[in-house]
């Protein structure tokens, strides 16, 4: 029987973007839906950043409101189909039109009141999903609502675990001033002293997943689990690792409008990327190896190894470059780094979608050192794009990338374990070693070349569960 499976999830390429969830929403549905088994239709908030583009595409189906605690809130859902997926958006001006998508004091307001609205579009609607499978911290609220409220009978939910860091933390009052439950579900939400909407979702679900196997190991753990790693052991019976893809027709050297020069497998052709890159840039043209980082700029992401030792490394014949925002310590750090460096640094403050696929398309060498990576897509993004990934070896970096073995020929980048700058410093200067040493580096270009990151990969584990 096809199986009704509806997303619900607060970002979505090529709607809203802020990192790896929206590409996984925007892709895995599709490659579901190209199956028989089931239809999967996705449900988001109506942020103001929606592009008039899309906007003209969007349809009203209904206008209600939804309690929130004793408030009743105007909701208005649309619905667009979009190469041949179903969305539906949650409009509501007071929680979405803002200048981004989270930051805000009332989060956590916005996101129980999305999930409340989603909850009462099942119960009002004439769309009844078998399944409800809710995202991360912002959907996880609908995941534990659906099975206490049941707006199908029996319908089923799925948590899907992006990023265990990010949990909805509340205050206990906000049980009573935003939730409509009886106050013996209090206790699936609290958590050490706290409400806490993922730990809701882990303690309802039928099933959680998580982005990678390893992921899946590290978060039953103190080091990675972010203290519900009790929560995670209690249902590690229900807890699955599935590796994320890439939609491997968006990311198409050969397609990509940001790319000037396709390659598919070309070494000279990337090359010319490179150069014309250096030139926009103004980086010296040269066949220095480009190396080059493309991330939200937070602790995340392993950057106090990067900064601990990017200085010393430069001082070689390499170029590096970098785009991100977040952090200021780490904004301005890479901003001092290229001013002091304009030959051999380049740095961009911001987000830019199709910058970045141009830098991945022209870089040598992608560094990712992690502290923690439920599964990462940049680096693969970087292998289909072919820039080499250096990464640490933690989730789904350790799932994706294998160590390059020099006396095998084997593996597709360079890794490292412990969280520690100087083995980092290490593998950046074995990259220089291969780099220099064509036959070594045409070996390793061409192991990337086979590896296959689409979903085609692991999709069919979703149909599983469903
Ligand atoms: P996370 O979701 O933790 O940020 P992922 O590696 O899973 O990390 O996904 C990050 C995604 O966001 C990738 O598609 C990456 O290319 C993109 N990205 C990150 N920072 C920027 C930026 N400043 N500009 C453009 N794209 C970015």
């Amino acid at each position: 029987m096809m199986k009704k499976v509806l997303f619900v999830a607060s970002e979505c390429t090529p709607f809203f973007k802020s990192g790896g969830l929206a590409d996984v929403i925007g892709s895995l549905p599709q490659y579901l839906n190209d199956t028989d088994d089931c239809e999967v239709r996705v449900i988001l908030p109506l942020y103001s950043q929606l592009k008039s583009e899309y906007r003209a595409l969007l349809s009203e189906v209904m206008i209600y409101h939804t309690e929130v605690g004793w408030r009743q809130q105007y909701t208005g859902i649309f619905e667009m189909i979009y190469e041949g997926t179903h969305y539906y958006f949650v409009d509501n001006e007071q929680y979405f039109k803002r200048d981004n998508l989270y930051g805000y004091e009332d989060d956590g307001e916005r996101f129980v009141y999305f999930s409340n609205a989603v909850i009462e579009f099942i119960y009002r609607g004439d769309y009844k999903p078998d399944v409800l499978h809710g995202h991360d911290w912002q959907a996880a609220a609908a995941v534990a609502i659906a099975k206490i409220k049941q707006p199908v009978p029996g319908i089923r939910t799925i948590f899907t675990i992006h990023n265990i860091l990010y949990q909805g933390w509340m205050e206990h009052a906000a049980f009573g001033q935003l939730f409509n439950l009886d106050m013996v579900h209090f206790s699936g939400f609290e958590w050490d002293g706290m409400l806490n909407l993922m730990k809701a979702a882990l303690f309802h679900a039928d099933k959680i997943t998580t982005v990678s196997p390893t992921y899946a190991e590290e978060i039953r753990t103190p080091y990675y689990g972010e203290g519900l790693e009790p929560m995670l052991n209690y249902r590690s019976g229900d807890l699955l690792g599935i590796i994320n893809g890439i939609d491997v027709n968006d990311y198409n050297s050969m397609k990509d409008d940001s790319i000037e020069v396709p390659f598919k497998t070309s070494i000279p052709k990337k090359r010319q990327n490179k150069k014309r890159l250096q030139k926009e840039l103004g980086l010296p043209v040269s066949d220095a190896p480009m190396f080059s980082i493309i991330t939200r700029m937070v602790e995340q992401k392993g950057l106090h190894l990067i900064t601990r030792i990017l200085e010393e490394f430069i001082q070689q014949d390499v170029q590096v470059v970098i785009l991100g925002n977040g952090l200021y310590e780490f904004e301005s750090y890479f901003s001092y780094l290229a001013a002091k460096y304009p030959g051999k640094v380049y740095t961009y403050i911001g987000f830019s979608e199709s910058f970045s696929r141009k830098i991945y398309a022209s870089s040598d060498f992608f560094i990712m050192p992690s502290l923690f990576e439920p599964c990462g897509l940049s680096q693969l993004i970087a292998l289909q794009y072919k820039a080499i990934p250096i990464v640490r070896e933690t989730g789904g970096l350790k799932d994706t990338v294998m160590p390059f073995n020099l006396y095998t020929g084997k593996g597709t980048g360079l890794t490292f374990a412990n969280y520690n700058a100087h083995e980092l410093l290490d593998r950046l200067n074995d990259s220089l070693v291969i780099f220099n040493d064509p036959t070594l580096y045409r070996t390793m270009f061409m192991n990337i070349t086979k590896v296959n990151h689409s979903w085609s990969q692991s999709a069919h584990q979703y149909l599983d569960i469903y």
